[in-house]
């Protein structure tokens, strides 16, 4: 009988649990820990080589109110106002959000985020970002890899177990529930079974072609994610079972993003400890920014998207062969994408540039925080900075096509002194298609009952949640990763397993 039968007897090869997690970002961490600590013994499935997922490449903003932070800044705030200025940014999406969820996620993010405190976690902040009314975003010092570092070390203590490399296929059914996950490990297929449930927290989809097609069309299916695990496995092994996805139209995306350094940036090698978290908080809130900004600035020009301001006040996108790229700006991207080439450069002329070499025009900015300016560029970014006295020159310095580059610029070209930043690829940073959910994150049919034993958090179970504006996502893959993990654990039982009973002979990782 195959293995992944709900039928067959349990063997020595299968995984056993009460819940098993699949995915191992923000979300799926945090299930694992609440689940443990409701006294359920846990399975941890995670198809990359570590903990991480799209969590650990994030910036590492997070949105609270009531923090410890925002008290000590002398700010009085409150979950209600919070839901209520998270509408604002909604815009003519209002109508589609799920509002149910967005009020489940400000009441519970004050105390998720003294947990992830608890847990190790250093915050600086509060920052401002209108239209919230008080400064409420919170960012993870040194850097995100240490939402991984902490909450792994803090479910591994707890006892929940993790099988690496081991990539969730399809679930299992057994007498109407959800019964476990065959998944792969090692070119074998082999079975993780749970007797109270499966939490899915697998992440979006902004690296399946298939999905982007189905939900926003051909050409979003060829801009590539930030994030190459991000597969949308759990919503397609849910939708195989009934499950339906919500928003899978909605991302961020596709944006122009400069290719990253080579050895990752100078902050993301940063070790994730408590002490240099709390240090690096306490001299952005106590030393002067002109101290500041240096280090502050190396994260910008690395990390975040070029401004769309450049291209009202006269760059101009070319692609890899020095074509123009011609688009209004928030389409740009899109329509780099649908070219030949897939990455380009944006090019400045000398008046232009003048502009974007002090304020208050930046070449990128955390907002409220520090912004980048084109020397900056210059001094941080040398081999995604290209200066020449002419077009030809220009073209040279960055392999494209002197007259293609010509005719791109017009009678602009016939100056001296440009410039070209890139290359620039577009990219989707995150998509928010994702399963229906109740607000006990149990994932629903398309008559909107629950599928028995199955619960999704985090971008899979984003249930048409809008998370708009900087630090939701975040937020939400950890309000709805303890929710999910503490619900999956004192959910009514199955069959195998049995609080603390974990066993089974994956590679643990
Ligand atoms: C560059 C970037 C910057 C961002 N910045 C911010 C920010 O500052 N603030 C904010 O709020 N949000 C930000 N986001 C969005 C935010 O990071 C995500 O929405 C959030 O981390 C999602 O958490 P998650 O746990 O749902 O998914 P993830 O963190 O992606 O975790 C999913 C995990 O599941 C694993 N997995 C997937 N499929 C399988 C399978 N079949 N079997 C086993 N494991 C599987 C993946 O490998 C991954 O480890 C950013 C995203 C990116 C890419």
């Amino acid at each position: 009988m195959d293995p992944s039968h709900p039928r067959a007897p349990a063997s020595q090869e299968d995984l056993q649990a009460d819940v098993v997690v699949v995915g191992a970002g923000g979300a799926g961490l945090a299930a694992a820990i609440e689940a443990r600590a409701a006294g359920a013994s846990v399975w941890v499935l995670e198809k990359g080589d570590a903990p991480g997922g799209s969590t650990a490449l994030s910036v590492g903003s997070l949105t609270c109110t009531g923090t410890r932070l925002q008290r000590a800044a002398g700010i009085e705030d409150e979950p209600l106002a919070h839901w209520e200025d998270m509408a604002a940014f909604d815009g003519p999406l209002l109508e589609r959000d799920n509002r149910a969820l967005a009020r489940v996620l400000c009441e519970e993010i004050p105390a998720t985020f003294a947990w992830l405190e608890a847990r190790g976690l250093r915050f600086a902040g509060p920052f401002a970002e209108p239209p919230h009314r008080h400064a409420r975003m919170h960012n993870v010092m040194p850097n995100s890899r240490a939402f991984a570092y902490h909450l792994e070390r803090a479910a591994r203590r707890a006892g929940a177990r993790f099988a690496l490399r081991a990539r969730a296929l399809r679930l299992l059914q057994r007498d109407g529930r959800i019964a476990g996950v065959v998944f792969e490990q090692d070119g074998r297929e082999r079975v993780a079974r749970a007797a109270r449930g499966v939490v899915l927290a697998s992440g979006d989809f902004t690296n399946s072609p298939e999905c982007k097609r189905r939900f926003m069309g051909e050409a979003a299916a060829r801009v590539p994610g930030v994030n190459p695990l991000a597969t949308g496995d759990g919503q397609r092994m849910a939708e195989g079972l009934g499950a339906v996805v919500l928003h899978g139209d909605l991302a961020l995306g596709p944006e122009l993003r400069f290719a990253p350094p080579g050895a990752g940036s100078w902050v993301r090698r940063l070790p994730p400890s408590p002490l240099l978290g709390a240090g690096m908080a306490w001299a952005l809130r106590t030393l002067p920014a002109s101290w500041i900004r240096p280090f502050i600035v190396r994260f910008i020009a690395t990390a975040l998207a070029p401004s769309l301001e450049m291209f009202e006040l006269g760059a101009l996108l070319v692609d890899a062969r020095g074509h123009a790229v011609t688009a209004p700006g928030a389409q740009l991207a899109a329509a780099l994408a649908e070219g030949e080439a897939g990455s380009g450069f944006i090019v400045l002329d000398q008046a232009t540039a003048k502009l974007f070499r002090g304020p208050p025009h930046a070449v990128s900015t955390a907002p409220g925080i520090a912004y980048a300016y084109l020397d900056d560029y210059a001094r941080i970014r040398p081999r995604i900075h290209f200066e020449a006295d002419s077009v030809a020159g220009l073209a040279a310095a960055c392999g494209m096509s002197a007259a293609a580059l010509q005719a791109a610029l017009g009678t602009r070209g016939q100056g001296r002194g440009f410039i070209a930043l890139g290359p620039v690829r577009p990219v989707f940073v995150h998509s928010e298609g994702g399963l229906a959910v109740d607000p006990e994150h149990r994932v629903l049919d398309r008559q909107a009952r629950p599928l028995p034993g199955l619960y999704a958090a985090g971008s899979v179970g984003q249930g048409g949640l809008l998370l708009k504006g900087h630090g939701h996502h975040l937020a939400w893959a950890f309000v709805s990763g303890r929710r999910a993990g503490r619900n999956a654990a004192l959910a009514a039982g199955g069959t195998a397993g049995g609080a603390g009973s974990a066993r089974g002979h994956a590679a643990d990782g």
